[in-house]
């Protein structure tokens, strides 16, 4: 079938290349350069732990009481959108328990088949950088450790993959280099880091050796359709491009294109912002860590360390200020004492938008009304972590399979029904 997959981020490419090995004739159309959305300088976390939505119960009085502070960890931005209001409802709608466990269930369903993807790449002989790691979780408090847990209560098969880690000696044994005030935490030992960008170039480095054109700067304007709505064609200023199934991988775009189509997609941005530290190896970070506080991320990467933060809901461009930065390096400090030492270049700061769904789960099946594009986005803060996993579901859904019913929660069917905030809690 002849494939065009609208978007080369993360998620677009790696779907590419699963449709290229199915033996589908794609082409990739990216309005940009690839790969230099939220896929470039994200926090090279792959984890099959953090299957729970952003939207949980709790977030948006969190996030409310964040909106005077904008360097708050979860914060919601002004948004002029005419559509804007709808998709704060519908967040609020899907921190309700219910709406919270259908999302971990279908994320889980991703987080199940990650690592396969990623070991796929690495036996096809795709060369990028890959560490393992794991992932800790630390808290300050028994408190807060206990709360943590308690999520993990109802889904036995993701409990499983993480160790409770409790003492300061316990923790220290994982990472010498934690400050003592943190005294619990829970460690995925299998967790892995994944450099985005070397990800990236080797899977546009595979696709065109495999003769399939990544066209950069050539934006998707709209769509030729056909008398039953099924997509005809993809349209470009340099010409429109036949397809017989289109994937939207379109990250924030997604929303737009989607539109094009006749399906109001409840997708906004969800800023973040990530620096680069050079870190001598004698204090260099053992894993990757995340807080349960400061909410700050870290990964070791070969260059240094990488640490990230922020989720600014509904921003509309990327950008990050230097008091964001400063803080976030101040929670790192926080952290790892032995770093202060180092120093952190502020100006060297990145930000980027994350596609983020009305309910924080991504969004994958066939659009509704449009059989034939199928939606691939809205993975909000695991973008890199779903990606093979979201390229093989759509390589299952474009051959026809039938879907288990797990599966079917991440259809966008789920947004044509009308927004309720009433009933089950
Ligand atoms: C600070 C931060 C830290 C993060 N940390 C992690 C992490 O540790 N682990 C993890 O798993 N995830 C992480 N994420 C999330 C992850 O980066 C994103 O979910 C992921 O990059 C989304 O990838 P994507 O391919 O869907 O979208 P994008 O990377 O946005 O790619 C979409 C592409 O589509 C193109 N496009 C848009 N419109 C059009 C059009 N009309 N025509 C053609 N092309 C178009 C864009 O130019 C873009 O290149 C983080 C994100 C941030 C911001």
């Amino acid at each position: 079938m002849r494939v065009i997959i609208i978007g080369a981020g993360v998620v677009g490419l790696s779907t590419a290349y699963r449709l290229m090995k199915d033996g589908h004739d794609v082409t990739v159309l990216e309005s940009g350069a690839y790969g230099e959305g939220p896929s470039h300088g994200n926090d090279a976390m792959v984890t099959n732990i953090l299957s729970f939505p952003v939207p949980a119960p709790g977030t948006i009085s969190q996030a409310a009481r964040s909106f005077a502070r904008p360097d708050a960890p979860i914060s919601i931005a002004c948004n002029p959108d005419l559509g804007y209001p709808e998709f704060l409802l519908r967040m609020a709608a899907a921190t309700r328990e219910h709406a919270f466990v259908r999302g971990t269930i279908a994320q889980d369903v991703l987080s199940r088949i990650t690592f396969d993807g990623f070991d796929e790449f690495v036996a096809d002989g795709l060369s990028f950088e890959m560490h393992r790691k794991g992932l800790l979780h630390v808290f300050e408090s028994a408190a807060e450790y206990d709360a943590a847990m308690r999520l993990f209560e109802g889904f036995p098969r993701i409990r499983e993959r993480v160790e409770p880690v409790v003492g300061h000696a316990a923790l220290a044994e994982i990472d010498p280099g934690i400050d003592p005030a943190f005294t619990h935490g829970y460690f995925a030992p299998e967790d892995r880091q994944v450099e985005p960008v070397s990800l990236m170039d080797a899977l546009v480095g595979a696709l065109r050796e495999h003769g399939v054109e990544v066209l950069e700067h050539t934006p998707v304007e709209g769509f030729v359709r056909n008398a039953d709505g099924t997509v005809r064609a993809a349209l470009t200023r340099s010409g429109a491009f036949d397809a017989d199934v289109v994937v939207i991988a379109a990250g924030v775009g997604s929303r737009r294109l989607a539109r094009e189509l006749g399906f109001a997609l409840p997708l906004f941005g969800g800023g973040g912002y990530s620096l680069d530290i050079a870190c001598p190896d004698d204090v260099q970070p053992r894993t990757s860590v995340i807080t349960g506080r400061t909410h700050i991320a870290i990964s070791p990467l070969d260059r240094g360390l990488r640490v990230a933060t922020g989720m600014i809901i509904g921003q509309r461009a990327p950008g990050v200020s230097q008091r964001r930065l400063e803080r976030m390096v101040g929670h790192l400090h926080e952290l790892y004492p032995t770093l202060r030492h180092v120093s952190a270049e502020l100006d060297l700061g990145w930000s980027g938008l994350r596609p983020m769904s009305a309910d924080g789960v991504p969004v994958i099946g066939a659009l509704p009304g449009a059989d034939n594009a199928i939606l691939a986005t809205g993975h909000a803060m695991l973008g890199l972590t779903y990606a093979p996993a979201t390229a093989t579901l759509v390589g299952r859904i474009v051959a026809g399979e039938r879907l288990e019913s797990d599966a079917l929660l991440l259809s966008p069917e789920r947004f044509v029904r009308r927004l309720s905030l009433g009933g089950r809690r």
